[in-house]
């Protein structure tokens, strides 16, 4: 008889849990998915759509940190706050000042170009090995410019983003003009990242990965865990409804809930919810045919499956407190559009508000739980999630199964927090 399967229970079936599970399935391990909510429904479902691998600064650094109050007072600005939820807040504050040091912002950004170094070749791994062609487009991606200011302060992240062998072709408005002609005279300036892909439908490309996951033999089990057990540092049970279930390694990927899940272990985890809005629209027949990033605005527009999806804008709240949406901020992006591609969008056909999981210093949490050697974390993609699935799948399936990842993932790990 050969030796017993080692089996894995991973806790929340987002894009990275989803991800992540059918990893191990494919390195021949026997996977557990728990979820609450149906696969791929919760932050996962109504992102930008944009597989981002030219983003290689995290929004933790001084030249943030500095534009905040200008931002803050702008109401169509892409960042609001929830003044309320300041004194909640501001340990994640301070942490975020000090993750925006000239030292601390050089490293995040060496980390997350190193991880983004392998996120294109992940991406196209998984897209033949689960066959995702119809999701996925390949057609680069665009960032537009309304003023000099926004174009010229961002020169010296195109010559850091050429130095991690990203590249990028400047366009002056007219010339992007040339190629989406809805694009107003506010343009001035264009960016085009010829590496860029998108997906038309995010929660398509979950649910189509979970399919293949249970197809193979996978476990979904829709129960929400509420507590992981532990005993002599190694992780013994998870529990749900009153019962145990035991595994030789367990994953939290819970997203934004994932602080809520570890606390009780000891761990503090300084993670917000980083609320964020969609509006879908219907639109005139266009050239637009990939993603296109409003610098100013701090959106974006897809075009998707289902119509035009307008998708951004920046609202901290605690992770443990569910308040409604603003739809306000959602509102914003109807004028947004109204203003830099006024013959484009139609009809509004959906909105949505989602909860990135963020850090202070915008890197994900990966790697093994400090002082349990059989717990693993996944969580805290913020911004980033649809584009670092796969190469965050690799990397925590070959840590998982080998122990050794491909690339040095220490930066990632919850400890830089302790
Ligand atoms: C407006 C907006 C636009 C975005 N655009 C992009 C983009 O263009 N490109 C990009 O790369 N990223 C983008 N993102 C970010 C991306 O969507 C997230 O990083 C990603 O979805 C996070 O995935 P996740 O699996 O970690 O979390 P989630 O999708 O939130 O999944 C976590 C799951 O854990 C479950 N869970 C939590 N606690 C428990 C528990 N105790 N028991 C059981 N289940 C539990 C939840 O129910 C949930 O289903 C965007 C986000 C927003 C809001």
């Amino acid at each position: 008889m050969g030796a017993r399967q080692k089996t894995i229970g991973i806790i929340g079936a987002g894009i990275i849990g989803v991800a992540l599970a059918r990893a191990l399935q494919r390195r021949g391990r026997q996977v557990t998915l728990f979820d609450e909510r149906e696969p791929g429904t919760a932050t996962s479902f109504g992102n930008a759509g944009y597989i981002a691998t030219e983003a290689i600064f995290p929004l933790a650094h001084g030249a943030v940190l500095r534009s905040l109050p200008r931002m803050l007072l702008n109401p169509l600005g892409p960042l609001a706050m929830r003044w309320q939820e300041f004194p909640r807040l501001l340990p994640w504050y301070l942490k975020y000042a000090n993750a925006c040091s000239h030292r601390r912002a050089a490293d995040s950004i060496h980390a997350l170009a190193t991880i983004q170094g392998e996120a294109g070749s992940a991406w196209e791994t998984f897209k033949t090995a689960e066959r995702l062609q119809d999701l996925v487009v390949a057609n680069g991606a665009m960032m537009i410019y309304e003023s000099d200011r926004g174009f010229k302060e961002t020169s010296i992240r195109r010559e850091v983003q050429r130095h991690y062998g990203i590249e990028s072709q400047v366009l002056s408005g007219d010339e992007a003009r040339g190629e989406i002609p809805e694009l107003s005279n506010r343009i001035k300036h264009a960016v085009i990242y010829p590496d860029g892909k998108h997906v038309v439908n995010p929660y398509s490309v979950t649910t189509a990965i979970f399919d293949r996951f249970v197809g193979d033999g996978g476990n979904f089990s829709k129960q929400r865990i509420d507590a992981i057990e532990t005993k002599d540092g190694h992780v013994r049970n998870i529990r749900a409804a009153g019962e145990t279930q035991n595994f030789d390694f367990v994953v939290v990927s819970a997203g934004h809930l994932s602080g809520r899940l570890l606390k009780p272990l000891g761990y503090k985890v300084p993670i917000v919810a980083e609320r964020g809005y969609h509006l879908e629209m219907s639109h005139r027949e266009t050239r637009l045919n990939r993603p296109v990033g409003a610098y100013e605005r701090g959106f974006h527009i897809t075009p998707m499956s289902s119509g035009l999806r307008l998708a951004g804008t920046v609202e901290f709240s605690s992770a443990d407190h569910d308040e409604a949406p603003n739809w306000g901020r959602a509102d914003i992006l109807k004028r947004h559009i109204g203003e830099i591609m006024p013959d484009l969008a139609e009809t509004e056909t959906g909105r949505w508000m989602g909860q990135r999981p963020t850090m202070p210093d915008f890197l994900p949490v990966l790697g093994n739980a400090p002082g349990l050697e059989n717990l693993y974390l996944a969580f805290g993609h913020h911004h980033l999630g649809l584009t670092l699935a796969p190469v965050t799948a690799a990397i925590m399936g070959d840590l998982i199964v080998t122990g050794t990842p491909s690339i040095d993932i220490e930066p990632f790990n919850l400890r830089r927090f302790s």
